[in-house]
């Protein structure tokens, strides 16, 4: 029993004005359809093709069936262009791809003509099936250029196979184990002109659901130029047989099949278009860079970390000593005099380092309240510990002074100018 689940996206592009692509996504049958030829031709040859298609496979569901639908719609299309002139040289690429039964085994049948293609993707590994029918992959295969010479080959465009241009196609037939966790892809040439394979397999590895791969590479072409309509369809075999070894030959048998073979005559020109080789970083490349970024940021958070440390550490070693500076410094206060007037003073005499003395208290005392041997003392300021002793010594003084004047008027005398204070030296 095998289960197949697709999703699929169609876009017209950024340059075409019409989308000349048509698909195909049924539960067993998908396919991509390429069209081409002037004004409606291109979109009526891919849509009469894949309806055609649909049709005739349906009435014969087999490997053999799909090949023989794949005639019957070259020979709609070509029907068609023969009966009205201005349709006259219309074709149509076609790949298909259709899950059958054969003798009691499921097979995935795959067709294809012209060059829209067929990839699967498994274990992480992206390969063509189909082989383009353009002179350029011709000369590949027949060792005349390179595959890189192949892409920039001015006839890359040009077909040697094509659905509706004649009365009978050469059709290229694979039967294709359906190996479980396998992702088909079948596209246009609208992706594989914008996208490298490092870039679709990218998508088709990151992005489980099939629709919504198929809309992220539509979008990713579009994004890389989308110069021609831009078809995807997504096919994942979600139930099946799962075969470790994918030695399995995927086998074409094209020759079973051939109605007219056409050689390599070129039947069809794809509109030529300019590709602009840009591309999306590789898987590999992605990952160095990655690596790259994170050891960035790792150093990055490091030196900020370090600074941080660095400041905070800094400030609370400035903070220290602005403390202990402001403690040394106001944990003193002076006496001293303001004009005639003695004044507290907070701070250190002569100041300390940048704090100069702060006025903490006038006292109302002036000059002619103390004993004159204390002035010298006074104008260089008498240090106290504390603003209380400050205020004691002054108001010692005023004492003092008192004393002596009322000793003096009363007569008692006798009491000798001694010192007021320990710290403070009796002038004189
Ligand atoms: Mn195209």
């Amino acid at each position: 029993m095998t289960v197949l689940r697709s999703g699929s996206a169609t876009d017209t592009g950024l340059v075409r004005t019409s989308n000349q692509d048509s698909l195909v996504a049924t539960a067993s049958l998908f396919a991509v359809a390429d069209g081409m030829g002037g004004h409606a031709g291109g979109e009526i040859a891919a849509d009469l093709a894949v309806r055609t298609l649909e049709s005739a496979f349906i009435r014969q569901p087999s490997g053999m069936g799909l090949a023989d639908a794949v005639n019957a719609a070259n020979h709609a299309v070509w029907k068609a262009s023969e009966e009205r002139p201005e349709l006259r040289g219309m074709g149509t690429t076609l790949t298909a791809m259709a899950l059958v039964n054969e003798q009691g085994r499921d097979i995935l049948a795959l067709v294809n003509v012209g060059d829209s293609r067929t990839y699967r993707f498994h274990d992480g590994e992206l390969t063509q099936i189909t082989a383009d029918h353009s002179v350029a992959e011709e000369m590949v295969r027949a060792g005349e250029i390179t595959p890189a010479e192949a892409a920039v080959h001015p006839r890359r465009h040009i077909l040697t196979r094509a659905l509706g241009v004649a009365d009978g196609v050469e059709v290229d037939l694979w039967r294709i184990h359906p190996n479980r966790g396998d992702r088909y892809l079948l596209c246009s040439d609208g992706l594989t002109n914008e996208l490298g394979n490092g870039q679709i397999a990218e998508v088709l590895a990151s992005v489980p659901d099939p629709d919504q791969a198929a809309d992220l590479l539509v979008r990713a072409a579009r994004s890389h130029g989308g110069s021609d309509n831009i078809t995807v369809v997504v096919v994942d075999v979600v139930l099946g047989d799962e075969v470790r070894d994918v030695a399995e030959p995927v086998v074409p048998v094209a020759q079973d099949f051939v109605l007219s073979a056409r050689g390599a005559t070129p039947v069809g020109v794809a509109e030529p278009m300019a590709v602009p080789e840009a591309r999306l970083p590789t898987r590999r490349e992605r990952r160095r860079e990655r690596r790259r970024e994170r050891r960035r940021t790792r150093s990055r958070r490091l030196i900020t970390v370090r600074t941080l440390l660095f400041v905070v550490l800094l400030g609370a070693v400035l903070a220290g000593a602005y403390q202990a500076v402001r403690w040394f410094d106001t944990s003193s206060y002076f006496v001293g005099l303001n004009g005639n007037e003695l004044v507290i003073y907070e701070g250190r005499i002569g100041g300390f380092l940048w704090y100069k003395p702060a006025e903490a208290e006038r006292t109302g005392v002036t000059v002619a309240d103390v004993p004159a041997e204390f002035l010298p003392s006074l104008r260089q300021g008498v240090e106290e510990p504390s603003i209380d002793k400050a205020r004691t010594y002054v108001h010692n003084l005023e004492v003092e002074q008192a004393l002596r004047t009322s000793s003096g008027t009363s007569g008692t005398g006798g009491i000798p100018p001694v010192p007021i204070t320990s710290t403070t030296k009796a002038g004189g």
